[in-house]
């Protein structure tokens, strides 16, 4: 491939594109003309067609023409520019809070004048807030034959100048056919009736007259469809490879025996659910094979994920090698650290405790003993993948509620295990439920277990949601649960998003409930706490030597009281329906029935009632992922803490679910038929974001 094809051509061969222009774009990722060309639009202006006033409503975006009826200052808190304007139908205002007086000037009665943007109510009838405008002559040619592109910017970058930049590329690569390569076979574009592909692109950088801004935004035009399918298919093709070549790589061999087996299950103070045996059973085959475990272990919280892994523990410590357990907190590695200890009472002193909080000569003792072999199992937070931890060898990489870290995260431990020719094994678990668009962007990679089983005798929580105003009332409640010897959390989930006012807050609530409660025991444990002190709090609430636990959001993974059966959330108007489904799986671990209230501020928006209704009504986080997915989008369901979030150019995860099936089938097809276009595919659509998957 010479560097003149469009494929790697530099952008800066580009006229009007200057040095400046070409590391701008580099940050949109974008260095060459077929990067140009799959920068695809998000969003579409229509000045197709001049609006009469009165066919306008509120929360349109569009071009109106009209005559001056007057301007004025009007003044106040935050003086503005005030300027009515009417065509024969009706008046609409426009109102701009920056202004100058040239611009008042111009805006004379009688001008003419051409406006865009979007109509809201105001306080005399529609308005419109800083439109773009133009003083006209008058209104012929001032419509545009097709709908505008609006792409994603970068600071510096404008868009008349992009857009010009992609127009230009557009029609070098269209000049040129076989520059720009079709990568789906014939068969699948007939299949589906798709477009080829230089026809979608153009379709979406500039769209043929008789589209409209409604067909593209709702998905169902067939070159957006095709564009949307292809990069999904591109994402899921990437972690395919990455699969496909993890497991080529020789690994350690953890041969299991029934006796071993039989004695870790006595062990158990619990007979292991059958799911949770099954999944002992994938364990057991994954290890015993001379290629890398990669294994996402899905179960809803408090289904028992981490007994099932400490099975795996067992199998790579008696094979002789080292396991690593990475948690996303503090609190919950501690608890793990726990846990196992009381599991492997004859190795306590070879499990080895890592986080970043640990310093000095501690941190040194952990740190040797993980070089030199004599800490077999080790239990941290992301601070184990950091480069001073060297592990002897490392045979088993655990890690919990996988949700929390990104797919890079995931990638970076894993070299911590490898060799010349061998790679560890992994094992991962999460109490998220995947949509399964998700899982397929950010888990194909792995082979999938699912807990769909809780241990017997759990009951569903019972759910309720309560305006603050009723706080007595809710009082009340933790005065009889405390009478009846049950514990309870009050979770402080603050407007705040500093972690000091969240703290500090929840102090304020410890004070107060202690004040009202004065026959409870309450406790506090938040966020800025000593691991320490946080660890003696968790136990001593353990042990039931508090009946109330006031905390922040640290204890919405994993912590596991089964004596807690209450459990009260404040603002959880604010908090995603994953995150509440994790808070509440803090009860309902015990016998007896259990309650979740959760309180809100009134008043509560429509969506809101709609959201907090989800949870009253259902226990399954499966549906409850779904639904938050399609209330909020994929971004907040990951988490904002995720870091290797899956960027889409233009498919969009909750309008193409129906694509799924034939992404699916597809691949497998290009596996089979078509290998070679799958790498091109690939760099096409991920580009440089591509390169972790090297494996
Ligand atoms: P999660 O899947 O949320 O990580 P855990 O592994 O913390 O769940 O288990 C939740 C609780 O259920 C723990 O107290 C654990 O000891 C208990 N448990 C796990 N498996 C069983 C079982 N098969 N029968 C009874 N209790 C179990
Ligand atoms: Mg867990």
């Amino acid at each position: 491939m010479t560097t003149n094809e469009p494929l790697t051509q530099s952008v800066a061969s580009l006229s009007g594109i200057g040095a400046q222009s070409v590391i701008r774009l580099q940050k949109l990722g974008i260095e060459t003309l077929q990067d140009l060309v799959f920068h695809l639009p998000h969003r579409y202006e229509d000045r197709t067609r001049i609006y009469p006033i009165n066919t306008i409503t509120a929360g349109m975006t569009v071009l109106i023409c009209g005559t001056v009826d007057f301007t004025d200052v009007l003044m106040g808190g935050r003086n503005s520019l005030i300027c009515r304007i009417s065509d024969n139908t009706a008046y609409i205002t426009l109102r701009f809070f920056h202004f100058n007086a040239k611009q008042h000037s111009n805006l004379s009665p009688g001008t003419l004048i051409s406006c865009f943007g979007e109509i809201r109510h105001g306080y005399q009838g529609l308005e419109i807030i800083h439109p773009e405008y133009k003083i006209i002559s008058s209104t012929d040619n001032i419509t545009e034959d097709c709908l505008s592109p609006i792409y994603p910017l970068t600071e510096g970058l404008r868009q008349a100048s992009l857009r010009k930049a992609i127009k230009q590329s557009l029609s070098i690569c269209l000049e040129q056919q076989q520059s720009l390569p079709d990568y789906l076979p014939e068969f699948i574009l007939s299949k589906y009736q798709y477009p080829s592909l230089s026809a979608a692109l153009q379709t979406l950088h500039s769209p043929e007259q008789q589209i409209t801004a409604e067909q593209l935004q709702q998905g169902d035009l067939a070159a957006l469809k095709r564009l949307a399918f292809e990069e999904l298919l591109a994402h899921h093709l990437m972690l395919i490879n990455n699969k496909t070549a993890y497991k080529k790589w020789q690994a350690p061999v953890f041969a299991a025996n029934k006796t071993q087996r039989q004695e870790f299950t006595d062990s158990l103070p619990f007979k292991l659910t059958k799911a949770q045996q099954r999944i002992v059973d994938e364990i057991t085959l994954d290890c015993n094979s001379h290629h890398p475990m990669l294994r996402l272990v899905q179960g809803d919280v408090g289904s028992g994920k981490t007994v099932v892994s400490a099975y795996a523990v067992l199998l790579a410590i008696n094979a002789g090698y080292q396991v690593a357990l990475m948690a996303p907190t503090e609190l919950l590695a501690e608890q793990h650290h726990h846990s196992f200890k009381q599991w492997f009472k004859n190795i306590q002193s070879h499990i080895v405790y890592l986080t970043g909080r640990l310093r000095g000569q501690q941190r040194k003792d952990s740190l040797e003993a993980i070089e030199d072999g004599s800490a077999k199992l080790v239990i941290g937070t992301h601070a184990l993948f950091q480069n001073s931890v060297h592990f002897k060898n490392l045979g088993l990489i655990i890690i919990d509620e996988q949700h929390r870290f990104g797919v890079h995260q995931r990638l970076a431990l894993r070299e911590k295990g490898q060799t010349k020719t061998q790679r560890p094994h992994q094992l991962i678990m999460t109490a998220t439920p995947i949509p399964r668009t998700l899982a397929m962007l950010n888990y194909s990679d792995l082979d999938i277990s699912i807990i769909d089983e809780l241990p017997p005798g759990r009951k569903p929580v019972t759910t309720s949601v309560i305006p603050n105003q009723r706080r007595q009332q809710i009082i009340a409640k933790i005065n009889q649960w405390t009478a009846n010897k049950h514990q309870t959390y009050w979770v402080c989930t603050l407007i705040e998003e500093s972690e000091v006012l969240q703290c500090e807050a929840a102090e304020k609530t410890t004070e107060h409930l202690k004040y009202s409660l004065p026959n409870v025991r309450v406790a506090l444990v938040h966020g800025r706490m000593k691991t320490a002190e946080k660890e003696a709090i968790m136990q001593a609430f353990k042990n039931h030597e508090h009946d109330l636990l006031v905390a922040t959001t640290v204890i919405e993974v994993g912590v596991d009281v089964p004596n807690a059966s209450l459990i009260i959330i404040e603002n959880a108007e604010r908090l995603g329906l994953s995150q509440l489904h994790q808070l509440r799986g803090r009860v309902g671990r015990g016998e007896q029935q259990s309650y979740c209230l959760l309180v809100y501020q009134p008043p509560l928006s429509d969506t809101g009632r709609e959201r907090l209704g989800i949870l009253r009504e259902s226990n399954d986080g499966f549906a409850i992922a779904e639904k938050d997915l399609q209330l909020r989008g994929p971004g907040d369901v990951m988490g904002t803490r995720q870091t290797g979030q899956v960027q889409l150019k233009i498919a969009d995860l909750n309008r193409d679910t129906d694509l799924l099936d034939r992404v699916q089938e597809t691949a497998q097809l290009m596996i089979s038929k078509y290998p070679s276009a799958i790498q091109p595919l690939i760099d096409r659509w991920l580009g440089r974001s591509s390169q972790y998957s090297e494996v």
